[in-house]
């Protein structure tokens, strides 16, 4: 995805580059993820480029908490991945090759597993999570999630998306669905959880998900399609690969160490990529934008051990207060834009996890490696 993004502006701000795309999946074929965001995370610019491919948007969403139910008057969008590859192959043609596999990466060259290779004056890895990218014991959650786009029997009757419904049981930690309508009578329901646990049992989330959707009153008439992931919620930044070529996307640590989304944070190296001119000074460039990016998520990695601290049926508590904080603070939380006044709320009156927290040590688990679907 970030490689994409990147090139969807390169070609519309810099035409007279040659650039390629090369994939190992079938992206005719793919559908899943689906990559949400806030209306306000993007520029004007940014919201015009993607617009050929979003595939919803919302004037407001809603969330849900044993507490209370809140509906902010937040836009909120999401492009699925087959809009979004459609989009890419028809601006890319023969410039994107996908079902191709490649079997190394190095700083002028990509090396294709047929043994071919493909030379050129700037190469940027954005394979996604790194198999060398390791976390070590304590310093990592995970979101992990599994989703099902559903088409009803009849309408919902959702007026806009369920952005967080966590007034359900809190098992395996901090857990919420996630709902959103893409037409009257369809929709995807997705299990969230924070766990320490990275495995997903499809069948368990499957049940829930059924469950969930009958309480609710809806009746499924077909499932059109599923996602699952695991993302890394990190507890202090993340070790990154040390290559010769120059990493790009989650592969380079560009995502909101909270929320693990990264669609923000790629759209950012997109707009900045493609206004920079390919000197031979542009790695140090890029290793510039990334400690910057690395700056806004400090504050993020303080967070995930607070949220972590707490016992996993208490782990809620955070959100739930956090989301009573004006619209302007909520949404630069997303976009991890966070203002000295937003601090100022976010650890204001007395936080129901006490702050101290996200400064002990962590209890022990296993050392793992991150992949989509872990
Ligand atoms: C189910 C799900 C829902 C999500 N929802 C959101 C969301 O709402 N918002 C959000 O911002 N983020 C979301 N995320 C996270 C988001 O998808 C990732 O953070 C994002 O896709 C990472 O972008 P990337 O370009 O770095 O890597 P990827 O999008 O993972 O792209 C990496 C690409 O590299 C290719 N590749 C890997 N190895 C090779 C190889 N050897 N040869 C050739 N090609 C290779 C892969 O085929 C893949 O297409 C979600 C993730 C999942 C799994």
């Amino acid at each position: 995805m970030s490689a994409g993004l990147s090139a969807i502006l390169l070609r519309k701000r810099q035409p007279h580059l040659r650039i390629g795309l090369v994939d190992a999946a079938d992206l005719t074929q793919k559908q899943s993820p689906t990559w949400s965001f806030h209306g306000s995370d993007l520029t004007a610019e940014q919201r015009a480029v993607i617009q050929p491919c979003l595939s919803a948007k919302w004037p407001a969403y809603e969330v849900h908490f044993p507490e209370y139910k809140r509906v902010l008057d937040l836009e909120y969008a999401s492009v699925r991945a087959a809009d979004f590859f459609a989009h890419l192959k028809s601006l890319m043609g023969a410039d994107l090759r996908d079902r191709c596999e490649i079997a190394d990466v190095r700083s002028n060259a990509v090396v294709l597993a047929d043994g071919s290779s493909i030379t050129a004056q700037v190469v940027v890895d954005a394979r996604g999570w790194s198999r060398a990218t390791n976390h070590d014991k304590g310093t990592v959650g995970y979101q992990k999630f599994f989703g099902m786009d559903l088409r009803l029997k009849a309408p919902h009757g959702l007026k806009h998306p369920r952005v967080m419904d966590a007034s359900i049981a809190q098992v395996d930690g901090f857990r919420f669905f996630y709902v959103l309508p893409w037409t009257a009578d369809s929709l995807l329901i997705e299990d969230t959880r924070y766990t320490l646990d990275p495995l997903i049992d499809k069948e368990q989330m499957r049940r829930e998900i059924a469950t969930y959707a009958e309480a609710q009153g809806w009746q499924v008439a077909e499932v059109e399609r599923e996602e699952q992931g695991c993302l890394p919620i990190p507890f202090r930044p993340t070790a990154l690969p040390t290559t010769a070529s120059l990493a790009w996307g989650v592969r380079a640590g560009a995502f909101h160490p909270t929320t693990g989304y990264s669609f923000v944070f790629a759209m950012e190296a997109a707009d900045w990529i493609s206004r920079v001119p390919m000197a031979a000074d542009f790695g140090e460039r890029v290793r510039h934008l990334q400690s910057q990016m690395a700056r806004r998520q400090r504050f993020f990695y303080w967070i995930n051990r607070m949220m972590f601290w707490e016992q996993p049926g208490r782990r809620y508590k955070l959100l739930q207060r956090f989301y009573r904080l004006p619209e302007g603070t909520v949404a630069r939380f997303y976009s991890a834009r966070f203002g000295p006044l937003d601090y100022l709320r976010f650890f204001g009156g007395k936080p129901p996890i006490p702050t101290t927290k996200a400064l002990s040590i962590f209890p022990n688990h296993k050392k793992v490696q991150f992949e989509h679907g872990c």
